[in-house]
C-alpha cells in the first residue's frame, strides 16, 4: 500500500486511475485544476477515507508527500487544449518541472502521460518508439505536440540527472465513459450527435484513421508499466485495431440505432492522415494487449451519455 498522487484525477483516464488505484488498495491524492475535469467524475469518491482532493493547478509549485506519482494533467482534447495554447505549454512544461521536483525531492516513482501526438503527422506506419515524429512547431496543435515532447525530454532530463525514477508511456486515443460530452473529441462528438439525432461530423472525406483505446483497457496499461521495474520507455498504449473517421460514423451509428445523416465539414488545420500505434514493446514489457472491441467499448460509453446527459435525472 502507498500514497499515490494523480495530477489531473478529475478528468476522463485519471477518475478512472483513481477508482482503480483505490481498488488496489492505495491511498489516492487527486490534483486538478477542473479546467476540462469535472467534479463529477469523482464525486462518488468523496468521502472515502483513502481519497483526497485538492484543487491545484500544476503551473504552480505543489508540496504533498507521495511514494508514486501518475502525471495526468493537461488538457487532451483539440479544442480544450486549443483554447489557451500558452497555458498548456506552461502545463506540459513549468507545470512538468514541478511535478519532477515533487518526484525527486519525495523520491517517488513518476509516470509520466504523454502522447501519441508527438509522432505529429507521422511518415512512418504503425509508430514504434523509435520513431521520432514529424511535428509542425509553428501549428495550432503545436502547444499540445510540441509541449508532450519538451515533457518528455524533462523526465529523461531528471531521470539522467538526478536519478529521479520516470517512466514514460505515449497514449494513443483512447475513449469512454466520462469523458466530457462537449470536448470535442471525434468519439463524443459522434456519439453525442447521434443520440439527439443530429448529423455526425466528419471532418474533412472521413479517410483519416484513427486507433481507438477502450479506457479499461488503458488503465490496465498505466498500472502494468507503473509496476514493473526494467523499462522507464517510452512505451506505446494503444489499440492497433486502426479505423476510417466514416467506419467510426458508421459504428457509431449501429451501436446507438440512431439514424443521423453524416455530414462534412472543412478539415482543421494539421490533422494527422493516420495514426496507429505499433504495442509490440507494450505486448513484450507488460503482456498487454487490449480487449475490449471498439463496438463494445462504445456501447458502454453510449449507456454512459444515455444515464449522464439524456435521462430525467440527468
Ligand atoms: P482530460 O482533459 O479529461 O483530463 C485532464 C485533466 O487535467 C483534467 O481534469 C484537467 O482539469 C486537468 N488539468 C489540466 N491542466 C491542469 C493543470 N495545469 N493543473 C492541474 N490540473 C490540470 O483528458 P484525458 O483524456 O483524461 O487525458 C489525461 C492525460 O492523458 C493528459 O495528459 C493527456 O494528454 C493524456 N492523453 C490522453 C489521450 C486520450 O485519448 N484520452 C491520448 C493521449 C494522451
Ligand atoms: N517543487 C514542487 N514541489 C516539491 C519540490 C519541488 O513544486 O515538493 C518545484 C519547485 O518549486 C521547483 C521545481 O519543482 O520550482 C523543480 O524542483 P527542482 O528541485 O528540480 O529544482 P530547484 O528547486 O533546484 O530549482
Ligand atoms: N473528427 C471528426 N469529427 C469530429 C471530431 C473529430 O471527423 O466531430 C476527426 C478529426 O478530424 C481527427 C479524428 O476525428 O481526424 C480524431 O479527432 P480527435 O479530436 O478525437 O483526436 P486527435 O485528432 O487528437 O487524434
Amino acid at each position: 500500500m502507498s500514497t499515490v498522487l494523480v495530477t489531473g484525477g478529475a478528468g476522463f483516464l485519471g477518475s478512472h486511475l483513481c477508482d482503480r488505484l483505490l481498488a488496489d488498495g492505495h491511498d489516492v491524492i487527486c490534483v486538478d485544476n477542473f479546467f476540462s475535469g469535472r467534479k463529477q467524475n469523482i464525486r462518488h469518491l468523496i468521502g472515502d477515507s483513502r481519497f483526497e482532493v485538492i484543487r491545484h493547478d500544476i503551473v504552480y509549485p505543489l508540496v504533498v508527500e507521495a511514494d508514486w506519482i501518475y502525471n495526468l494533467a493537461c488538457p487532451a482534447s483539440p479544442v480544450a487544449y486549443q483554447y489557451n495554447p500558452i497555458k498548456t505549454i506552461k502545463t506540459s512544461t513549468v507545470g512538468m518541472v514541478n511535478v519532477l521536483g515533487l518526484a525527486k525531492r519525495c523520491r517517488a516513482r513518476i509516470l509520466h502521460t504523454s502522447t501519441s501526438e508527438v509522432y505529429g503527422d507521422p511518415e512512418v506506419h504503425p509508430q514504434r518508439e523509435d520513431y521520432w515524429g514529424n511535428v509542425n512547431p509553428l501549428g495550432p496543435r503545436s502547444c499540445y505536440d510540441e509541449g508532450k515532447r519538451v515533457a518528455e525530454s524533462l523526465c529523461m532530463n531528471y531521470h539522467q540527472a538526478h536519478g529521479v525514477d520516470v517512466r514514460v508511456v505515449r497514449i494513443f486515443n483512447t475513449y469512454g465513459p466520462r469523458m466530457h460530452p462537449n470536448d470535442g473529441r471525434v468519439v463524443s462528438n459522434f456519439l453525442m450527435q447521434a443520440l439527439r439525432g443530429d448529423d455526425l461530423t466528419i471532418y474533412g472525406d472521413g479517410s483519416q484513421t484513427r486507433s481507438f483505446c477502450y479506457v479499461s483497457d488503458l488503465i490496465e496499461g498505466l498500472v502494468r508499466m507503473m509496476n514493473q521495474d526494467k523499462d522507464i520507455g517510452p512505451v506505446n498504449l494503444g489499440n492497433p485495431v486502426e479505423n476510417t473517421m466514416l467506419e467510426l460514423a458508421s459504428e457509431v451509428l449501429k451501436v446507438t440505432g440512431s439514424t443521423s445523416q453524416l455530414k462534412k465539414v472543412p478539415l482543421p488545420q494539421d490533422d494527422p492522415r493516420q495514426r496507429c500505434p505499433d504495442i509490440t514493446k507494450a505486448g513484450n514489457l507488460l503482456q498487454w494487449e487490449p480487449q475490449v472491441a471498439l463496438s463494445e467499448g462504445l456501447a458502454k460509453t453510449a449507456a454512459y451519455y444515455r444515464e449522464t446527459e439524456f435521462s430525467a435525472k440527468a
